[in-house]
């Protein structure tokens, strides 16, 4: 069993876009800036932010927090998002999800600018993705396919099976692993929450995405020898052991399934940390762009 190193990786590739950036400075050309909008005080999306703000301060790029009330109208954020889609500094920004539940989230997504939506949501770039065209890729199914070549795991002519369906894994990922491509060229099936036979498609799956959102639902005896698993699933459960009183599980049963598994992501450590290197690595392209 080889674990497919997240934290590892995504280290890897911010030092390369740091490298990057070092050459932009020094070729005098500007700086990649990134901007976060947040909405609201929800613990797990403070601590995605801070990760992400932390991130760019690593790789050289400048980075702007727009930290707004939980209260604030759909109105004033969208003239926020306005104003950074006219400010000329600003390279790429995300609107930070889950938004509060007054503000209608497609509305909000479909304002960003294309050419700055470094988190791929604008049907714009979903459509580019989907037609092989130049894009901004969702950062997390692209920390996928990036975690997959680093590690030369093959997946032309493979059976996999992903698990969700939402816009920003499931379905992305589906349509990236069907695609001719490295980290593609594979036989996709997507199962959602209505599927009948999942453990029958799961053991007959070279690879598995389990991106559902509940803890530790892929065991063992779903799956086959020699599988490949990647786990997406990320959920807080309280455990008063730790300091913080939750640990992280993710959607798959490490202990059973482990065992069985050629390649395996670890929670946290795995898809997690790609996710952010991957957002640094689309603002950085932005800014290349737009140059
Ligand atoms: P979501 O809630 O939007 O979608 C869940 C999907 O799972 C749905 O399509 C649903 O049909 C499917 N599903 C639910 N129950 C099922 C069942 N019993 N069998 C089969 N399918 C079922 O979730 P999401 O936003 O895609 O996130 C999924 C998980 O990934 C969450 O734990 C989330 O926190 C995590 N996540 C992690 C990262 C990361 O960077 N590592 C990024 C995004 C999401």
């Amino acid at each position: 069993m080889i674990l497919l190193d997240g934290k590892k990786t995504s280290a890897d590739l911010k030092v390369e876009i740091a490298a990057s950036v070092k050459q932009l400075k020094e070729q005098g050309k500007k700086t990649p800036h990134l901007a976060a909008i947040l909405v609201g005080t929800d613990g797990a999306s403070m601590t995605y932010v801070n990760a992400k703000v932390k991130a760019c301060e690593l790789v050289g790029f400048n980075s702007t927090l727009i930290d707004l009330p939980e209260e604030t109208s759909e109105e004033t954020l969208l003239q926020a998002i306005e104003n950074l889609n006219t400010n000329n500094d600003i390279d790429g920004f995300i609107v930070q999800l889950p938004l509060p539940k007054h503000i209608d989230e497609q509305k909000v997504l479909m304002a960003i600018n294309p050419d700055k939506d470094v988190d791929g949501f604008h049907p714009t770039n979903v459509g580019r993705m989907t037609l092989e065209l130049p894009s901004f890729l969702p950062a997390t199914p692209f920390g996928i396919l990036e975690l997959l070549e680093r590690y030369n795991v093959e997946t032309s002519g493979k059976q996999v099976v992903v698990i969700g369906r939402s816009h920003i894994v499931g379905r992305p990922m589906s349509i990236l692993m069907s695609q001719k491509r490295k980290a593609g060229d594979a036989t996709v099936t997507v199962a959602h929450s209505r599927t009948k036979n999942l453990k029958e498609l799961t053991l007959q799956a070279d690879i598995i995405v389990a991106a559902l959102g509940i803890p530790e639902f892929l065991t063992g005896d779903m799956v086959k020898d020699g599988v490949t698993i990647i786990d997406v699933g990320i959920t807080r459960i309280d455990d008063s052991s730790k300091k913080s009183g939750y640990r992280l599980a993710g959607d798959v049963h490490f202990e059973s399934v482990a065992p069985k598994s050629a390649y395996i992501t670890p929670v946290p450590g795995g898809v997690g940390p790609m996710t952010i290197a991957m957002l640094m690595k689309n603002t950085l392209l932005a800014c290349e762009r737009k140059a």
